[in-house]
């Protein structure tokens, strides 16, 4: 009897298994057929042929859009000493803000109100103590008064012969700086002339009276939290602008920080992310503004663009700015800008300012570069006011938010061609992409690039061309701190033509889709050109997590971590040799979802190491395939990883040295030809391993029951 329902129980767990084998290659064929999905839909993942099941979404990119003052929202006339001695100062003094909370701030909850008082701000404002100085001023600030229809005439101190001194057509108003109501203590005298001009007058009581100003600093900040309506149509996190410019050299003065309630996010998670909003904000304020380029100033203090009779530049009413001249900024064409049927004339504006130029053109590697390309899509606020995209993805100046933000040399370049400020460029971040990669990068389309290095065997780093597919085929962002996804995805209609960049597509299947006019990146804003993004995870328990390395909240359940990640500030992302394996007694399972994973590292005297479970690898060159084995719970987990380049993970140190074959600027490890080929063969050795375990067994029951019987 007890033979007998031994047999029963063995051949129903056989069956069982069986079923869950053939549900697993039904979906799997299914998801073969429908892999082209539109991006921002969301798809199992499976890590093992019965393991757990996550969503995924590929990280969206969020649009900063900056808030650009009107003409009639400025103030050019503060006042911070006689011109002809500001102009001779040297830039000795290490830029201080005033900062000034609006009511608003406190009408958050106190969590929020202390994470933006202590730490938030606090932070941005040491960055830019750190990065930037200014020419130190000789009197208090005290901003100017908004005008009636902002209408006023230049007088002098008496009112009665013309200067510079700002005297309101008729009234002063309520001055306001972006959402924020100025404090009277930080404003000038209310001074008033008639309709004509001819009598003017300090106004009289004391709500027009001169305030005392801010002492011994260099701008006030004025930071609040309002839901404005910019937060609402922008969908922003926070928002800076300037509002007043000093007289003498056109410096911003005054500006505010505005944190939108409803996308303000305290969790610590984040909070990398939202200092670098804020970060990339005030740079806005200070002169990284379409703007302020019109008042740009060259080494000696001398405008780029030349100046009206009132002394500010044209403004120019149709873009609602003041019109540069091509001493900072010019429009080139790309004449010969490949896309899918042959080449088009594609347009670029390029800042061509003169440390600008030298940095990227040591950036790209390119000599003869005119400039830094700025953006060229995303309308006003986003257009022209940020790097573009396709060639300074994570340059935290860029228009939106993909990954691993830094501010490099080259917008403090820009800091240091405003005129306004002398940068310090030790506290410049390293900026990887495209370092480097030469003129074809830095000028051609991404189809040209992606070409040149196929011809050349070679990978096309950093764009890719996967088509986002079941199981995942996982790599390493560029920056190599997260584990990424091409965000090659279908879009609902046809990209534009100078968008079209693939003549065909290879699949999954080993199919190849014609009609390609449809492809593209994911972040628009990239030229649409595709690149390894970080992605989030979401449980079957609804747990969100992301795939950076370096957040230890990112890591997976302990349960579920069968490729043996790790996630803190010393992991990076590692290349997989293989798809690993989890055995325990009979069963094996077999990863689906690999590529890439999370693992610690250390540099030292004897040359990079990698760390799993415990134990340490040697990494002796690039490209070296290191086995690695562990034990999660009863599961013995084997697989293999590639060994990076030394430098990339160490720098140039010393320990370094003693390597060979190591990281010569990007390293190739990927072979796209043969990807796809590995991922069918991979799959096809799941669903081999599978049946070959379900046979096996099969055997050893039928074997089984004739022992008993
Ligand atoms: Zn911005």
């Amino acid at each position: 009897m007890k033979t007998k329902l031994a047999i029963l129980i063995f051949l129903c767990f056989h069956f069982s298994e069986y079923v869950t084998i053939k549900l697993f290659l039904r979906r799997r064929r299914l998801e073969a057929l429908n892999h082209q999905r539109p991006s921002g839909l969301t798809t199992v993942r499976s890590m093992f042929v019965i393991g757990c099941c996550f969503l995924w979404q590929t990280h969206p990119a969020h649009a900063v859009h900056h808030w650009i003052p009107r003409k009639q929202e400025m103030n050019f006339n503060v006042r911070l000493g006689p011109v002809h001695i500001l102009k001779r100062e040297n830039f000795t003094q290490k830029m201080r803000f005033h900062v000034v909370y609006d009511k608003s701030i406190s009408k958050l909850n106190l969590e929020r109100q202390n994470l933006i008082k202590n730490k938030l701000i606090p932070e941005a404002n040491a960055y830019f103590h750190q990065t930037l100085q200014v020419r130190p001023g000789k009197e208090p600030i005290r901003l100017q008064r908004t005008c009636l229809d902002t209408s006023y005439f230049l007088k002098d101190f008496t009112g009665a012969e013309n200067g510079n001194v700002q005297f309101c057509k008729l009234l002063c108003v309520e001055t306001k700086c972006g959402p924020v109501t100025v404090p009277g203590e930080h404003l000038d005298q209310c001074r008033v002339c008639d309709k004509s001009g001819s009598h003017c007058f300090n106004a009289q009581g004391e709500e027009w009276s001169r305030g005392e100003g801010v002492k011994n600093q260099d701008f006030i900040l004025y930071v609040s939290s309002i839901q404005t309506s910019h937060c609402n149509l922008a969908n922003a996190i926070a928002y800076a602008s300037y509002c007043q410019q000093e007289r003498s050299l056109d410096r911003p003065i005054a500006g505010f920080a505005n944190i939108c309630p409803a996308r303000f996010d305290p969790d610590p998670k984040h909070y990398g992310n939202l200092l670098a909003t804020v970060k990339h904000e005030i740079f806005h304020a200070l002169g990284f503004s379409a703007g302020l380029f019109a008042f740009y100033r060259d080494r000696n203090g001398v405008p780029f663009t030349p100046r009206g009779k009132h002394g500010l530049p044209v403004y120019n009413d149709r873009y609602g700015l003041y019109q540069w001249s091509s001493r900072v900024v010019r429009k080139i064409k790309r004449e010969q800008w490949a896309v899918r049927h042959g080449f088009v004339k594609h347009i670029v504006n390029v800042i061509v300012t003169p440390r600008v130029k030298a940095e990227v053109r040591k950036h790209f590697r390119c000599p003869d570069l005119e400039g830094a390309e700025i953006e060229n899509q995303g309308g006003a606020g986003t257009e022209l006011t940020h790097w573009e995209k396709r060639l300074f993805e994570n340059e935290a100046m860029t228009g939106t938010y993909t990954q691993n933000p830094v501010f490099s040399r080259i917008t403090l370049a820009l800091m240091e061609d405003t005129g306004w400020y002398r940068p310090n460029y030790s506290m410049a971040q390293m900026l990887d992409w495209g370092k480097s990669l030469g003129c074809l990068f830095a000028k051609a389309s991404c189809k040209t690039w992606m070409e040149s290095r196929l011809r050349k065997e070679r990978s096309v780093n950093p764009y890719c061309f996967a088509i986002k597919q079941n199981p995942l085929k996982m790599h390493c962002t560029h920056s190599k701190l997260s584990v990424g996804l091409c965000n090659l995805r279908k879009y609902r209609t046809r990209l534009p033509p100078e968008y079209q960049y693939f003549n065909h597509l290879p699949t999954e299947g080993g199919s190849v889709i014609r009609d390609t006019s449809s492809y593209g990146g994911a972040v628009a804003l990239a030229d649409y050109c595709p690149f390894y993004q970080k992605f989030t995870l979401t449980g079957t328990n609804g747990i969100k997590r992301e795939t950076a390395c370096t957040i230890p909240e990112n890591a997976p359940m302990e349960r579920d971590n069968f490729a043996l990640e790790y996630f803190g500030s010393e992991s990076r992302c590692v290349t997989q040799g293989n798809r690993w394996t989890a055995k325990k007694g009979l069963l094996t399972r077999t990863m689906l979802d690999w590529g890439s994973g999370c693992y610690k590292h250390s540099c030292g005297e004897s040359g990079l190491k990698i760390q799993v479970a415990g134990k340490q690898y040697k990494c002796n060159y690039n490209g070296q395939r290191i086995a690695v084995s562990g034990v999660l719970d009863d599961w013995m987990i084997n697989g293999s990883l590639v060994c990076p380049g030394c430098r990339e993970f160490c720098g140039s140190i010393a320990s370094c040295r003693n390597q060979f074959n190591d990281f010569n600027g990007i390293v190739f490890v990927e072979d796209y030809a043969a990807e796809n080929i590995k991922a069918i063969g991979s799959s096809n050795t799941i669903k081999l391993s599978s049946i070959r375990f379900f046979m096996l067994s099969l055997v050893m029951s039928l074997v089984f029951v004739l022992v008993c019987a």
